[in-house]
């Protein structure tokens, strides 16, 4: 997988303030934030995109789902928040590092996307 801004990021050759980190991923401030609270949630390791993770994978993935819930209790947006995964093009992904996007402080409609 080719470098991204996110392995750079992550390599501390750009720099990027952590909201949070622990041994298997970070978490920074997205540059353009769709909403008051917009996080993105980064493992270490790169997996290029979702549907490329394996069963190895299994553990990571729970791990960021978690690391969501203790950056939101971390945030005071544990009561509401979002989270989204771009997969590929199509769907919006712009960065071919797997990340999370929390989002929180605003309206979502019920039921809505
Ligand atoms: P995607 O579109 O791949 O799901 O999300 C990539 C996200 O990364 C976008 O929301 C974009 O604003 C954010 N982003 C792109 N470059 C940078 C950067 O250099 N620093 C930070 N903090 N966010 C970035």
């Amino acid at each position: 997988m080719s470098d991204t801004i996110f392995s750079k990021i992550i390599a501390g050759e750009i720099p990027a303030p952590r909201v949070y980190e622990d041994e298997h991923c970070i978490c920074i401030n997205d540059i353009s934030p769709q909403a008051p609270t917009h996080v993105l949630i980064i493992p270490k390791k790169p997996i290029a995109k979702l549907a490329d993770a394996q069963d190895e994978h299994q553990a990571l993935l729970g791990h960021l789902m978690l690391a969501a819930g203790k950056i939101a209790r971390q945030l005071g947006v544990d009561d509401a928040f979002r989270l989204i995964v771009n997969n590929g093009e199509g769907a919006g992904q712009t960065v071919f590092h797997l990340h999370l996007h929390l989002l929180a402080g605003k309206a979502f409609a019920e039921g809505s996307l």
